[in-house]
């Protein structure tokens, strides 16, 4: 029998008819002679009502208590889901993060897992019980409680089943699994049965929605398999392993991500000489903005464009700082442009296949879309467009690349 670790989200426990419906779920586990350990997020909108309350008291209270008071919320569904699954005479214990224990750094709000004491965990187990603990939360060396950044019952989820070998570790949500593409773009959007960890995190602009990137980064890690399914309906839903699907032939591209929020913004006419490129982003990564594509042009008469991509939320901020940087530099001028989008493909079986840049670039320009920038690493191809046609592309290219098409009976 296996050993599974489940983690349920906030909408899957969102009101005590759904805690009650997990616990009608994970007793069909245990009945099937599973071991399982369960992890909770908080209530749905708990989380940011616990914010809403500090922050009526101040603007910034000391991380400590921020973190002393949203660890309620993931307290408050490990007791009702224990009292659900004992109604159902399915023996459950629950533990918060300092009782399991998980010890964290002390970086409150964003802490990282540093070990985990399976002890009574496994004492648990051995006796029968379901074993229900917090979600997102820890604590220090000294016994003070972190949390682990939004979204870190995920990475709770991951570390408790790469500390306890789980067989498997199931993320419960509100969707069925992740798909080629964004299915509200594209209608033909297929749900993968599965997909790599590396392209997993190259697709973070479609699965972050889903669950935390950092818990998929852990769980490649430590070579955990993740499955991503729904609480609400039965499915397998799409398995995240080390190793794509080896009964078939993998196909080249498995996604397409997409980022609407992007800006550009470029720099024309800047001597071409050592120690440009950092003292253009110096000054950018200071301000505490992220860079995300950068290209720089071949020169001409010992000049060149240098251009770069960031959030558009920062666009203002970043042209201001390269205003002054032009200046200093004797750069020509500044341009920029924040009705960008990036579209990527992501696909491991890239690596042994020639041509697929062609295709996608092909594709592209069957539709009559420019392409702005183009980035790649081995296993994505990223272009920039104007944002008015990020639909058109994705849809395209999701239908050059085949995605639509079953691969699984
Ligand atoms: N309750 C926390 C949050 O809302 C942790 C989680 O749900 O994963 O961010
Ligand atoms: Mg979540």
């Amino acid at each position: 029998m296996a050993l599974y670790v489940q983690k349920f989200g906030g909408t899957s426990v969102g009101t005590v008819e759904r805690i009650e419906a997990v616990a009608d779920k994970v007793k069909s586990f245990r009945d099937a002679g599973h071991d399982i350990v369960v992890v909770v997020s908080a209530m749905s909108g708990e989380t940011n009502r616990l914010l809403g309350l500090a922050n009526a008291i101040m603007d910034e209270p000391t991380p400590r208590e921020m973190d002393v008071l949203v660890s309620t919320g993931e307290q408050v569904t490990i007791a009702l889901l224990s009292m659900a699954l004992n109604k159902r005479g399915c023996a459950a214990k629950s533990y918060t993060g300092g009782q399991v224990k998980i010890t964290t750094d002390e970086t409150h709000t964003k802490a990282r897992i540093r070990s985990i004491d399976e002890k009574n965990m496994r004492a648990d187990l051995d006796e029968g019980r379901v074993v229900v603990v917090a979600g997102f939360q820890g604590v220090d060396e000294y016994g003070n409680i972190t949390t682990l950044g939004r979204g870190g019952s995920d990475t709770t989820g991951v570390a408790l089943a790469a500390a306890l070998k789980a067989d498997e570790c199931q993320i419960y949500t509100d969707v069925d699994g992740v798909y080629t593409t964004d299915p509200r773009v594209v209608d033909s959007a297929r749900r993968m049965e599965r997909i790599t960890f590396e392209e997993m995190i190259e697709m973070a602009s479609l699965g972050s929605k889903i669950l935390q990137i950092r818990s998929v980064e852990f769980a490649g890690k430590y070579n955990v398999p993740l499955r991503v399914l729904s609480s609400f309906k039965d499915g397998p839903g799409t398995l995240i392993t080390i190793e794509g699907d080896e009964k078939m032939e993998q196909p080249v591209i498995s996604g397409i991500a997409f980022n609407r929020d992007e800006a550009k913004l470029t720099v024309q006419g800047v001597p071409d000489i050592p120690g440009i490129a950092s003292k253009i982003l110096r000054p950018i990564s200071d301000a505490n903005i992220e860079v995300d594509m950068i290209v720089q042009n071949m020169g001409a008469d010992n000049h060149t464009d240098f251009t770069f991509t960031v959030h558009r939320n920062d666009y203002k901020k970043a042209k201001v700082i390269l205003d002054d940087v032009c200046e200093v530099l004797g750069a020509r001028e500044v341009s920029g442009d924040d009705k960008i989008a990036k579209v990527s493909i992501v696909g491991v079986g890239m690596r042994s296949h020639a041509g697929v840049a062609t295709q996608m670039f092909d594709s592209l320009s069957d539709e009559g879309i420019n392409i702005q920038m183009i980035s790649t690493s081995e296993i994505k191809i990223s272009v920039v467009i104007a944002e008015k046609y990020l639909e058109l592309a994705v849809r395209s290219l999701h239908s050059s690349f085949d995605l639509s098409e079953a691969t699984e009976a």
